[in-house]
């Protein structure tokens, strides 16, 4: 009976499965010419001091266009592009955007662009950067790489290297999506990092009737624990006005989050910039909630 049941299950997945591959390939040819057809985008998202509620910076995130099925997440495409070969490319474009784009801001205001493992581990990533800052004019200070756990991970020697070598040009270190990787604090201590970022998993827990307590606990931990090693930390996905008033409580230093502002496209967040360096924060917020999110 099991056999039986089992070959019934072949013949109703297998269909699907080949299904869910061709559509994968299918969205791979298209992301092949995404590049060169101009469908990617970098979007900005406000990163505030919560203490006194000053805009440091922006994190940038992609964007896929895609013709015919609107905005692609990068959940998607970024997986995609690692299986597909095309993330060395993405990312070095990803790069030159947002360090040109960030030239334009005024004040010491900082953008953070995101690196995958597998950029890290098979580009010359130094060279991006190098020639990201160059073409830009952008000051390293101004540039900071997010990289996740498991990207410095799998290679702990090429890794430390190769953030000391990016550290000395200027560049800050964040590891991104702190707390859901399994790096030992021994390994943390020896990263050249400046910044850790609370995972948003934690965040969203802050003001929840149950789970509240525990991810209070675990935020003020990885609180102590940066501050030990004398990192900075950053909350990300920050939504309510509680989460926030928890953190600021808990001394965290940064946040971002829709509370404060979506991703924006360049010129909205040129607005905002403008707005915020002339009228505050709270004004470029207004406008920008008044206009919906992007
Ligand atoms: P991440 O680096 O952890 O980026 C934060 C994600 O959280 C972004 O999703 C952002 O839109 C989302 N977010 C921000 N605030 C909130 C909030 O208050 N609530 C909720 N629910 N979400 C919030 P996004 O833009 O979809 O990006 C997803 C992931 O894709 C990123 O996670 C990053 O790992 C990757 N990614 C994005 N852009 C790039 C890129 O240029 N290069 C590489 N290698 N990866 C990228
Ligand atoms: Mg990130
Ligand atoms: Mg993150
Ligand atoms: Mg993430």
């Amino acid at each position: 009976a099991a056999k039986a049941a089992g070959r019934d299950r072949l013949v109703l997945f297998e269909p699907a499965l080949q299904q869910e591959a061709q559509e994968r390939l299918a969205l791979l040819a298209d992301l092949r010419l995404a590049l060169d057809a101009g469908q990617l985008e970098m979007h900005y998202q406000p990163q505030i001091e919560l203490a006194s509620g000053r805009l440091v910076g922006f994190e940038a995130l992609m964007r896929w266009r895609h013709p015919k099925r609107g905005m692609v997440p990068p959940a998607v495409f970024i997986p995609l592009a690692e299986d597909g070969g095309l993330i060395v490319a993405m990312g070095a474009w990803a790069l030159q955007v947002a360090c040109r784009d960030a030239a334009r801001w005024p004040g010491e205001l900082r953008v953070a662009v995101n690196v995958s493992a597998l950029q890290f581990e098979r580009s010359p990533i130094e060279l991006h950067v190098l020639g990201a800052l160059e073409s830009s004019g952008l000051a390293a200070e101004r540039l900071e790489i997010e990289l996740t756990e498991s990207a410095v991970l799998k290679e702990a020697h090429h890794a430390i290297d190769l953030l000391t070598r990016l550290r000395a040009l200027g560049v800050r270190i964040a590891l991104d999506d702190f707390g859901t990787g399994f790096s030992s604090l021994a390994y943390l201590r020896r990263l050249p990092l400046d910044q850790i970022k609370i995972d948003r998993a934690f965040i969203a827990d802050l003001d929840h009737p149950h789970a509240g307590g525990t991810a209070r606990a675990i935020v003020s931990a990885i609180h102590d624990l940066a501050h030990a090693l004398g990192l900075h930390t950053v909350a990300e996905g920050i939504e309510t006005a509680e989460q926030q008033q928890v953190l600021a409580e808990l001394g965290c230093g940064l946040g971002q989050g829709f509370l404060f502002a979506r991703p924006l496209p360049r010129d909205a967040t040129q607005a905002f910039v403008e707005l915020a360096h002339r009228e505050g924060l709270a004004a470029a917020r207004e406008a920008q909630h008044g206009r919906g999110p992007a």
